[in-house]
């Protein structure tokens, strides 16, 4: 009897292609309603966002954060079985969405039944579930917080189940992530014959220069729990292609992964001045997809090692690499928040998958950190 893999087994023949739920949250509130949670959902721009509560008495708002959407499949032929049916071989379970994160919210749901139904608590137990994670985000997460932000809901602890292990489950908890800024510059020029070159003014060489400064500047030093700024090129773009043609225009664009040193504010006006220290006319547009966040030792952090140490033997290390996830809404918040969840190697992969003797183990971390922080008389 696993009831965390026949939950994740139905989620997974969901096909939640995002930003579609594909009656996902449906199933969750199958399982959260005879518990006596109340569902709400913030549903926006074609994405559902399910806010599902139950409270007993006085005490702290405990989130589970999670997406039903997955990313898409790539070649179907070349998975080893259809990635909508949900398939077991040699100890693993196939299936898009296994690890990313369709298992983290199947071993939610059957941790708080086990809670719910053994223990003496008093707080508020939330499921903040959207089924844009993967994509734009814009309708998700962010927009169904922003409403209860309206209404003065603050939460006071958040997991949200993506897979932050490593190697072994709960090898590692993610406690932070690095902010990330993009930047698209065009350096405006003069396009003209190349034989004349005192009648253009070329952007490419204009920019040179500050190309290779923004390669060699050291933004930080990085800190105890993030690694030092980076900054990397994903796009650079300029010519029509003629042999004989300075080109006008000249089109980058870049992105900073930045820590708790630095700030979107403080990068974007170091970048301003290295472009006018060179003369360089250009417009530049930057989009700020996430602000960094930090969750500092404290009464989650200490919960979570100690579930995870009971369950597993292991000491989780705290880890703030990896990509975004919905933890950058989450944090700001004001919620302590930590990431997590399964193995992480397989996701958004060929033939995702996830080991099947992790989940029930995951979902008695999950509702270890419960009892540890919700439990009366602890
Ligand atoms: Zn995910």
């Amino acid at each position: 009897m696993n009831p965390t893999l026949d939950l994740l087994k139905t989620l997974i023949a969901r096909p939640s292609n995002t930003p579609d739920d594909a009656g996902c949250c449906e199933v969750l509130m199958q399982r959260l309603a005879p518990l006596g949670f109340s569902a709400e959902y913030f549903n926006a721009g074609g994405v559902t966002n399910l806010w599902a509560t139950l409270t007993r008495g006085e005490g702290p708002l405990f989130v589970f954060a999670g997406h039903t959407d997955v990313v898409p499949t790539g070649p179907l032929d070349q998975w080893t079985s259809d990635p909508f049916t949900p398939t077991e071989r040699n100890g693993l379970l196939y299936g898009r969405g296994a690890a990313d994160m369709k298992s983290g919210i199947s071993a939610m749901v059957t941790a708080v039944e086990r809670f719910v139904a053994d223990t003496d608590w008093a707080g508020t137990l939330a499921f903040l579930i959207t089924s844009d994670e993967e994509g734009p985000a814009t309708f998700g997460t962010q927009h169904a917080i922003a409403q209860l932000k309206a209404r003065g809901v603050v939460p006071d602890y958040a997991i949200v189940g993506e897979a932050s292990s490593n190697v072994a489950l709960g090898d590692r908890i993610m406690v932070g992530r690095r902010g990330s800024l993009n930047g698209k510059l065009t350096v405006l020029g003069k396009q003209g014959h190349v034989a004349y070159p005192h009648k253009v003014e070329n952007p490419v060489l204009r920019f040179g220069p500050v190309l290779a400064k923004l390669a060699a500047e050291v933004w930080d030093e990085g800190n105890a729990d993030f690694p030092p700024t980076s900054f990397q090129v994903s796009n650079i773009h300029a010519g029509t292609g003629a042999t004989n043609v300075v080109p006008g225009t000249l089109e980058v664009v870049f992105n900073f992964r930045y820590c708790t040193e630095s700030t979107a504010a403080g990068l974007k006006a170091r970048v301003h001045a290295m472009l006018d220290a060179e003369q360089v006319r250009y417009s530049l547009d930057w989009q700020l997809s996430g602000e960094p966040f930090l969750t500092r030792q404290g009464a989650l952090t200490e919960a979570a090692s100690a579930a995870i140490e009971a369950e597993t033997g292991l000491t989780p290390e705290r880890f703030t690499g990896g990509g975004t996830s919905d933890a950058r809404f989450i944090a700001p918040w004001g919620a302590q928040t930590v990431e997590i969840g399964p193995i992480n190697e397989s996701i958004h992969k060929l033939d995702e998958h996830v080991r099947i003797d992790d989940l029930a183990p995951l979902s008695r971390i999950y509702q270890g950190i419960l009892t540890r922080l919700l439990a009366r008389g602890t």
